[in-house]
């Protein structure tokens, strides 16, 4: 698959079996998976064909400010749980196309897909706790 980096956003390419192995960016050398991926319908499709990691996904908008305020959260929890889970954020306004595709009616919301299937998804700003408890639900969800 190919995938740019959260840090210094260099395209990289590596095996889909080794999402799990925690790939490094060959340019920059920080963890792949230890950030938010900025991803469009393109970025979405790689990050969801692999099914070995459940990703999570924030839609979310530019002008919407509960998004802007939950952004800081979803960093965080990414920075811990990377390599775990993938998480990705999809800009709705730029990428109305999979607003529409995945039929987003209020962001934030927040959707969860295991391979290209979805999990569930929750709408709201999330708190730290809650959405550690979500994180933890698809953790114990796929392990099964
Ligand atoms: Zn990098």
């Amino acid at each position: 698959m190919q995938l740019n980096c959260p840090h210094c956003q260099k395209a990289n390419r590596f095996p889909d079996e080794r999402i799990g192995d925690g790939p490094t960016c060959g340019a920059c050398g920080q963890a792949l998976f230890s950030g938010v991926h900025a991803v469009d319908s393109t970025g979405l499709a790689a990050l969801t064909a692999q099914a070995r990691v459940p990703v999570i996904v924030d839609f979310w908008a530019p002008w919407c400010a509960p998004c802007r305020s939950f952004a800081p959260t979803f960093a965080a929890a990414a920075q811990k749980h990377g390599g775990r889970l993938v998480f990705a954020k999809v800009d709705t306004e730029a990428n109305q196309d999979l607003g529409a595709r995945f039929n987003i009616r209020s962001i934030p919301t927040l959707a969860v897909f295991s391979g290209t299937q979805e999990l569930g998804r929750t709408s709201g700003a999330l708190p730290p706790a809650q959405l550690e408890d979500l994180i933890q639900q698809v953790l114990q969800q796929v392990s099964k």
